[in-house]
């Protein structure tokens, strides 16, 4: 038998509490490698326990190769007066990431090739990356770059890409099943609130929530580099991939933009499903959009050799809120009560997970008559509502062993506690009896 998830309490704190990470990983400059992750995930693992995974530079991973590691200690552009006209001290957009070590002069005009700016969005800073591309550059404002005089510059880039490792987290929780509901997070960006902050924190937030219960299925949440992170983690854990039962990955999630969806492959998995009888009941804005090869790291888990059941929860989708991957994405872009909204949404979803399952009526010809059990609504003294009784109703008409509780919540319309709740009762009465649960 499996019992309701219970909502924790007061999610205004646990509100204020992911945020509170959020504003602590804030100034760190984060990377798909380097001392920057390492910092955020000790930050993290204050919070629930990890295992840190360092994997070395150069191996060989699916069809690509982990990378070197790169650190960064300082850069800037100083002028002809020897002031910093851009300074990484102030931000760590300002240097394009993966940058390569670099100290030179040059002229303003030698300078632009390496320079990024948003001309439409002039008082905002891109976030760019040279990952895979040995290159380096600036990012700075439009009116920061109107300001540069014609001249001589120094342009200074302390970093170091050598061997080393890419670093990422587990952190696993036992359930009495082996089946595994994975959480995935990407943890490569620098001072980004939305993306990908927020979803490091609902993730923390997830595990340290669901630490110490009793729970059915096995969660593990992976707190990965973007793309290659989460290509290492399915080379290295290639032959245990058939645990994943569901999956989410977690990416935007603290604007206060409608709830977003994005179906796993598959389009049909659990996973998909419980999404969207959760959101429906909300009774707040949401959007499901089917699979597409682009995103996050939805990508690397529903290619076509793995498939996994792995869906998107997320706010305003990546590319959709103008402050996306710039300076704007910042303290002031999310909220500690969307935060909270989100929480509450994915805590949902996990809890018809834990609460799914097939049943087979004790009785299946005819009604089994509930006045006799006190299960049916009495006029004066009434044991039950209306809402109660459909559920009871419809959880013994479906438990013909073929159909799950989320089909009852789907063809019912009803929210699934009050299906899982009517499941319970029936148990008790001995009226149906668990198939696969
Ligand atoms: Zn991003």
């Amino acid at each position: 038998m499996t019992t309701a998830l219970v909502v924790p309490q007061d999610l205004q704190t646990l509100g204020r509490e992911m945020y509170e990470l959020v504003r602590l990983l804030y100034p760190i400059c984060r990377s798909i490698t380097g001392d920057g992750v390492r910092q955020t995930l000790a930050l993290v693992g204050d919070r629930i326990p990890l295992q840190i995974r360092e994997v070395p530079s150069g191996t060989q991973v699916l069809d690509w190769v982990v990378p070197p590691e790169w650190n960064i200690r300082d850069a800037y552009i100083k002028n002809g007066r020897g002031e910093r006209v851009v300074d990484f001290k102030r931000s760590n957009l300002h240097v394009v990431s993966y940058s390569i070590p670099t100290h030179r002069r040059m002229t303003l005009d030698e300078l632009r090739e390496h320079l990024h700016t948003l001309p439409d969005r002039p008082g905002w800073v891109p976030y760019r990356t040279t990952y895979y591309t040995p290159d380096w550059g600036f990012s700075l404002s439009h009116d920061q770059l109107a300001a540069l005089e014609p001249g001589e510059y120094e342009v200074v880039i302390d970093s170091t890409l050598a061997p080393g490792h890419l670093t990422y987290a587990e952190s696993v929780l036992r359930g009495k099943s082996e089946s595994e509901v994975l959480i995935s997070t990407h943890i490569c960006h620098p001072s980004l609130c939305n993306d990908n902050l927020a979803g490091i924190a609902l993730a923390s937030a997830l595990a340290r929530a669901l630490a110490g219960r009793a729970l059915r299925y096995t969660y593990r949440f992976l707190f990965i580099p973007g793309t290659i992170g989460s290509i290492t983690w399915l080379a290295l854990n290639e032959e245990h991939l058939n645990r994943i039962a569901h999956g989410l990955v977690l990416a935007c999630a603290g604007d206060p933009g409608p709830f977003t969806y994005k179906k796993s492959r598959r389009g049909n998995a659990e996973i998909d499903r419980a999404a969207s009888v959760v959101l429906r009941h909300l009774n707040r804005e949401f959007s499901f959009v089917d699979f597409s090869p682009y995103g996050y790291d939805e990508r690397q888990y529903c290619s076509p050799g793995f498939n996994l059941p792995v869906g998107v929860f997320s706010r305003t989708p990546y590319g959709q809120f103008p402050q996306y991957h710039t300076s704007a994405d910042n303290l002031d872009l999310i909220t500690p009560q969307s935060l909270a909204d989100s929480f509450a949404a994915c805590w949902g979803i996990i809890a018809v997970l834990e609460g799914n399952g097939r049943y087979g009526s004790v009785n299946p010809k005819g009604e089994p008559q509930l006045g006799r059990r006190g299960l049916y609504r009495r006029v004066g003294g009434q044991q039950i509502s209306k809402g109660d009784e459909m559920a009871l109703l419809w959880v013994l008409n479906l438990a013909d062993g073929d159909h799950d509780l989320l089909d009852v919540a789907e063809r019912s319309g009803l929210p699934f506690a009050a299906v899982r709740r009517a499941a319970d009762r029936l148990l008790e009465h001995t009226l149906v009896r668990g198939i696969d649960v």
